[in-house]
């Protein structure tokens, strides 16, 4: 039996932290694949919870080693999944989630068939501004940046199988807990157990 994959992406400030926070702790136990970058950490990140913080040579020789499931440059900075992380937990059966970005989504769906992608929409592109201004997170160019990249980032949204449009949070919670719960019931989820059920049935006629 296998793990679901569930990746999750966003243009920055639309509410994907947000919504993961919420998800991770309804579903204890999804595995959050925590990714490798070369950005530097922001006040109140952590290590090894938040992200690895590495540098580029270090990234690079991990690209070279094959280390990661994807990975993919945004904003100027390197970002990846340890396919080992990933193969341990889905590998023994435990759901992993992935906060990554559009370039990462599609290399993981064009490797693993199964994976669900969702895609977080924010209601407009002037809400889109006004979180990330009332976020106060990053400085007024790099807010402009991040705007210019979610114009590009938005035309991706075909690519994935559900799409949250987060309006109202308490709503947006409920369909991402729906979309996982569902998960539950995928085919591959139980292939062991329909085998011996179709076993005990005298096999398939
Ligand atoms: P992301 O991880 O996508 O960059 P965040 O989760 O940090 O975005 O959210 C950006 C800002 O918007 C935060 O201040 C957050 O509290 C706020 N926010 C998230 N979802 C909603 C929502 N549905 N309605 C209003 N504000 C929201
Ligand atoms: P931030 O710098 O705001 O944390 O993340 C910037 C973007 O990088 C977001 O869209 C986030 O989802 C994406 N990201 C984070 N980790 C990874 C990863 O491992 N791979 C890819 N491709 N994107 C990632």
């Amino acid at each position: 039996m296998r793990g679901n994959l569930y990746i999750l992406s966003a243009p920055s400030g639309a509410g994907k932290t947000t919504l993961l926070q919420h998800l991770l702790r309804s579903f204890k136990e999804l595995k959050f694949s925590v990714s490798y970058t070369t950005r530097q950490a922001r006040n109140g990140e952590q290590n090894g919870v938040d992200y690895f913080f590495t540098d580029r040579p270090t990234f690079l020789s991990m690209v070279d080693r094959g280390e990661f499931l994807e990975w993919a440059e945004f904003n100027g900075e390197l970002y990846g999944t340890a396919q080992a992380f990933v193969e341990e937990h889905a590998g023994a059966g435990r759901d992993v989630v992935l906060d990554i970005d559009v370039q990462g989504a599609r290399q993981v769906k064009s490797k693993i068939k199964n994976a669900i992608a969702i895609f977080i929409l924010p209601p407009s592109f002037a809400e889109l501004e006004r979180r990330l201004k009332a976020r106060r997170l990053e400085p007024d160019d790099v807010i402009r940046r991040r705007l210019e990249i979610a114009k590009s980032e938005i035309t991706f949204y075909r690519e994935y199988d559900y799409i949250i449009i987060n309006d109202v949070l308490e709503n947006s919670i409920r369909i991402l807990e729906s979309i996982v719960r569902s998960g539950a019931a995928a085919p591959w989820r139980h292939q062991g157990r329909i085998e011996e059920i179709i076993a005990s049935f005298g096999g398939i006629a």
